[in-house]
Parts: C-alpha cells; sequence; structure tokens
C-alpha cells in the first residue's frame, strides 16, 4: 500500500499522539503504580488530543495500550499489577487520527532493572534503529529483518519470530508482514508512500513463547526476561521519517 502526502500527514498527528502516550506513561513508571493506572494516563491524552483508540475493543481487547512487565513479550492487559523496583515493562501504545493509525513501542525500567535487563533494553532499541536504518526507498523488505537478526544474534538473544511487525495506514495491521529474521533472499523493493510499523521483540533466553489463560499474554516460554521497541515509520518524498515522534 502506498500512501499520499495527505495521508502521511494524518498518520504524523496520530504518531505524535502515541510519541506523547509514550512521553506520559514513562513519566509515570515507578513501583507502585498499577498497569491500570498507565492505561488511565493513555487514555487521558486521546482524549485530550481528540483521538481514537486503536487497541480499544481490537478482537475484545479491553485497555488503550498493553503492558507487559518482566517475562511478558507483548499483549498484556492493563489491571492490578503493581509495578516493582527493579522490573522492566513494556508499553505499546497507538491512536487513530481521522482513520490513520500510529502504533509504537518502549520498554523502560521500574526503578533501577539490573545490568542485565538494562542491556537487552539497549540492545532491543538499538535493533529497531538497525532495522529503521534499512527502510529506504529501493531497498527490499526482508533487509529489515535481516538488520535485526545480525545485530541481535551477537549477543546469544532469543530473537521472538511468532510476532512481527506489518504495515499500518487505514488499519494498524496490515500487509505485508516484517518478521525479525532474515526470511531469505528478496522480497519486495519499499516505495514512497509505504508506511510500516516495525518492532524487534527480543528475549534474555530463548526465542519460544506462550500465551498465558487470557488469551492475550505473550510470555516466554522459559520465564527470562522480553524487551519490545516500536516505531511507525514513512518514505516520504522527501526520505524515511519516523513517524511516532514528538
Ligand atoms: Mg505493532
Amino acid at each position: 500500500m502506498r500512501r499520499s502526502k495527505d495521508e502521511i500527514a494524518k498518520m504524523r498527528r496520530a504518531g505524535r499522539v502515541v510519541a506523547e502516550i509514550h512521553e506520559k506513561t514513562r513519566a509515570a513508571i515507578r513501583p507502585g503504580i498499577t498497569t491500570l493506572q498507565i492505561d488511565a494516563i493513555a487514555r487521558e491524552v486521546l482524549e485530550v488530543r481528540g483521538a481514537r483508540s486503536n487497541f480499544l475493543n481490537y478482537h475484545g481487547f479491553p485497555a488503550v495500550i498493553c503492558t507487559s512487565p518482566n517475562e511478558m513479550i507483548v499483549h498484556g492487559i492493563p489491571g492490578s499489577y503493581v509495578l516493582q523496583e527493579g522490573d522492566i515493562i513494556s508499553i505499546d501504545a497507538g491512536a487513530i487520527i481521522e482513520g490513520y493509525h500510529g502504533d509504537a513501542a518502549y520498554t523502560a525500567a521500574v526503578g533501577e532493572a539490573s545490568p542485565e535487563a538494562q542491556k537487552l533494553m539497549e540492545v532491543t532499541e538499538a535493533a529497531l534503529f538497525k532495522a529503521i536504518d534499512q527502510i529506504k526507498e529501493g531497498n527490499r523488505l526482508n533487509e529489515i529483518g535481516r538488520a535485526v537478526e545480525k545485530y541481535v544474534s551477537p549477543f546469544g538473544y532469543g530473537i521472538v519470530r511468532e510476532y512481527v511487525g506489518h504495515g499500518i495506514g487505514t488499519a494498524m495491521h496490515e500487509a505485508p508482514q516484517i518478521p525479525n529474521y532474515w526470511p531469505g533472499e528478496g522480497g519486495p523493493k519499499m516505495k514512497v508512500g509505504n508506511v510500516f510499523a516495525v518492532e524487534p521483540m527480543i528475549n534474555l533466553g530463548s526465542e519460544q513463547t506462550e500465551t498465558l489463560a487470557d488469551g492475550w499474554s505473550v510470555v516466554t516460554k522459559d520465564g527470562s526476561l522480553s524487551a519490545h521497541f516500536e516505531h511507525t515509520i514513512a518514505i516520504t518524498e522527501d526520505g524515511p521519517e519516523i513517524l511516532t515522534v514528538a
């Protein structure tokens, strides 16, 4: 799908709302706060900015953000969990402006995380930017996952394969899927107007995942920590642009 300049302008506005959710939730992360309280902060930003939520009611999801602590990889439901000193917490947030979507995630420490957890977060965020470096007109889509795999592999971490990045536009999840590993030579060439949500999910231990009984929460099978960073990126006439920034 190729989006026009006007469509990307709307996605830029949605992206800024997501960035504001990131900024405000990040500022609130501390021991003692519940994940439901963090969701309330995100709801307030959406309301003030006149944005709709793309997470709420998505296949019945009950909140506007996903909150995934520690060994939870993605899709955690905000609730009564109280953040503890030394936790890490992944926050995935989205917004819709005039029908156009933004989607981005980050992982942060609650107080001070262990050196291992800190390193995992740093590597995962750096992997996202290695992926973003590959997003340019004429480059092949498969290079995105290749860059993540190449960067992360030497650390010995598990690269989650079952959940992937995606195209984004008038729906949160559009074609194509964008894996965080190299799917092999080829793939379509990227074009001006393409907009992608790229989101490496990296585990301290094995790549294997498990879904909890709530039907949403995805955790590492071995109980190891997991980090997740995501941005929405457009290829504009002026070059690649991260839309989910302030
Ligand atoms: Mg996403």
